[in-house]
């Protein structure tokens, strides 16, 4: 239903790397589907087959304001031929910003929720609740995370990616890390470098793991030094960075997961914690229809 477009893996060239024996290559998961880019197409992918197979025609999720997996959600179901609510944390406020507004434009039906009530997304009786009140839906859960989800994402690597040492990639919810970690060969390091604030993302991985009965073939690492103050958060550091990065390559990053991803490997690298040799792959989760939202908040101009 969803169809991939070919991906390319394209090699950075850089004395900051090179000088120090390393290869650094990023691999397009941004342009694998106009409509559901990143990983969340491949988060997405298996849920909507399902959805499908057990003869719904409504999806429904929940998110922020500003979430890629509320847009992807939206853009996913319209193209596959579903309908789609999102429930949105928050009050509404109008005009939509970009990420909602695509959403809408999408065919997204959205619902706001105060953040107190908004608390019981996972509640059984509150989804009951929400099918009484808005017909029979199939539930993606908030950012996209279940067993389907570790499915798909365990297709993100390919033979073709066999041959890198070190693969990289941010982590939300972390079901886009488990699903990798799940395909990742005995030579290989994973490394996952957290979006959000805290030690609590190394339980959630753990716990995921063990959910899902993912045992990694190689070494899995956590990272949660580059959050730069939390989820959503960012300072003029990475901003500048991200123009930095895309003024030498022409690659646009976004500042809530592949900004600080892309951050944290080239100060691991600086650090030598990354040892030469190394060929280290950069997943580009996508993230980039954020990036309007982003600019129109905070009055910036990144690229995109
Ligand atoms: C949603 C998202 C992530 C996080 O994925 P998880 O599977 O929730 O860890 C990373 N990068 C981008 C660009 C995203 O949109």
């Amino acid at each position: 239903m969803l169809i991939p477009n070919s991906i390319a893996t394209e090699i950075l060239h850089h004395p900051l790397w090179e000088n120090q024996g390393i290869e650094l290559s990023i691999k397009r998961l941004d342009q694998v589907h106009a409509q559901a880019s990143g990983n969340k197409f491949y988060k997405l992918k298996y849920n909507l087959e399902e959805a499908k197979k057990q003869g719904k025609t409504t999806l429904l999720t929940f998110g922020g304001a500003y979430s890629n997996h509320i847009y992807a959600t939206a853009a996913a179901a319209e193209y596959a031929g579903f309908k789609s609510i999102g429930i949105i944390r928050g009050e509404e406020t109008l005009p939509l910003n970009p990420t909602l507004g695509a959403a809408q434009s999408h065919g997204m039906e959205l619902h706001y929720l105060n953040r107190s009530v908004y608390r019981n997304k996972k509640e059984e009786a509150f989804i009951e609740n929400l099918k009484k009140e808005l017909g029979d839906f199939y539930l993606v859960p908030e950012g996209g995370t279940n067993a389907l989800a570790v499915k798909g994402t365990a297709e993100i690597m390919t033979e073709a990616d066999a041959g890198y040492s070190h693969i990289c990639t941010s982590i939300g919810t972390g079901g886009t890390f488990s699903g990798l970690a799940r395909s990742i060969g005995p030579e290989q390091v994973l490394i996952g470098f957290s979006s959000l604030k805290g030690d609590f993302i190394h339980e959630e991985i753990y716990s995921l793991l063990t959910q899902f009965q993912i045992h990694p073939k190689g070494k899995i690492e956590i990272m949660n030094q580059y959050h730069f103050g939390g989820y959503g958060k960012h300072n003029e550091e990475l901003l500048d960075f991200i123009r930095w990065f895309y003024q030498e390559f022409q690659i646009p990053l976004d500042p809530v997961y592949t900004g600080k991803m892309v951050f944290g490997v080239l100060n691991q690298i600086k650090n030598r914690s990354i040892p030469a040799g190394a060929k280290v792959l950069l997943l580009h989760t996508g993230g980039i229809q954020g990036l309007a939202g982003f600019n129109q908040r905070f009055g910036l101009s990144l690229p995109l």
